[in-house]
């Protein structure tokens, strides 16, 4: 052990103390860098990549319910019940199930396809929303209070930013920047669930196809739509016309590509069976949504 020479004499108790603040210093460990989950499926619809480049981004912000237990620096257990982590505010409910059923019927059609998925829950960080929204991580979520997002610091948002955040979008922008170097145009798809019953309102709505500036596919989707058996809607059971088209917003965009932003209610996609029975509704309306869209090819930049 080496000791520089200012450092010489009697460990007296103030130079303890000195020594132990530095080492709790030194202590702080790195936070992690959490980025985006991704899984591909091939051209003809096996999971996996093949020489094809993906013509298709599934995009599921809120698709896990885990939390940080090991980081309490990122707000660990968050404080709250098991209920609600199991409910849909810590997660929408069934959507990665239901993309992971719809991404191989839609792989063959667009030369392949990627899901790209959130690895924690949104009460971490809600990555559907900018940074300056009191929404990106919520001290309360409709009827739940999340104790471990009250009363926090900067240092402790930006820590969420930093290794929640950050990681997500530069996963998602690396996956499109590299498929449209290669001269893709992904359609862009973020996928989501919904409760049926929002502060006390039953929601009638099965299925919501938002929409922002870009209404390509999802006028396409809802013509496509009709007989489906689905009660649909545009805009419904929010508009895309506010902060919940953030990733659409942040990454179709500024590249111009075609997207739109699904809703299904929750309690269609709860178990894998549901999951499956939609995605094979709603498989045959994308694709005819996608394709009419990519017949209409947006103006590149
Ligand atoms: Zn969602």
């Amino acid at each position: 052990m080496t000791s520089a020479p200012n450092d010489a004499g009697p460990l007296t108790p103030a130079r303890r103390l000195m020594t132990l603040t530095r080492m709790d210093q030194t202590a702080q460990r790195r936070l992690p860098q959490l980025p985006a989950i991704v899984e591909a499926w091939r051209a003809d619809g096996r999971p996996g990549r093949d020489d094809n480049t993906p013509g298709l981004i599934l995009i599921c912000e809120h698709a896990s319910n885990a939390l940080p237990l090991d980081w309490p620096e990122l707000g660990g257990d968050l404080g709250i019940s098991a209920a609600t982590r199991a409910s849909h505010a810590a997660w929408d409910i069934g959507a990665l199930g239901l993309s992971r059923e719809l991404a191989p019927r839609l792989a063959p059609q667009t030369g392949g396809a990627l899901l790209i998925h959130a690895p924690l829950s949104r009460l971490v960080y809600d990555l559907n929303r900018p940074p300056d929204h009191a929404g990106a991580i919520p001290p309360r979520s409709e009827v739940h209070d999340i104790p471990g997002n009250t009363s926090l610091t900067l240092e402790q948002r930006l820590a969420r930013l930093d290794s929640v955040y950050l990681p997500f979008q530069a996963s998602v922008s690396a996956e499109i920047a590299r498929l449209v170097m290669r001269g893709k145009r992904p359609v862009i798809i973020a996928m989501h669930s919904f409760t049926p019953v929002f502060l006390g309102q039953r929601r009638e709505v099965e299925f919501g196809i938002l929409f922002d500036d870009d209404d390509d596919i999802a006028q396409h989707l809802m013509l496509a739509s009709r007989g489906s058996g689905l009660v649909t809607r545009l805009n419904e059971p929010y508009t895309a016309q506010s902060s919940v088209a953030h990733t659409t917003r942040i990454h179709a965009r500024p590249m111009r590509l075609h997207h739109t932003m699904l809703e299904i209610r929750n309690d269609l996609i709860a178990d894998p069976a549901g999951q499956a029975r939609i995605a094979g509704i709603l498989a045959p309306l994308l694709r005819s949504a996608i394709s009419e869209a990519l017949g209409n090819e947006a103006p590149r930049l």
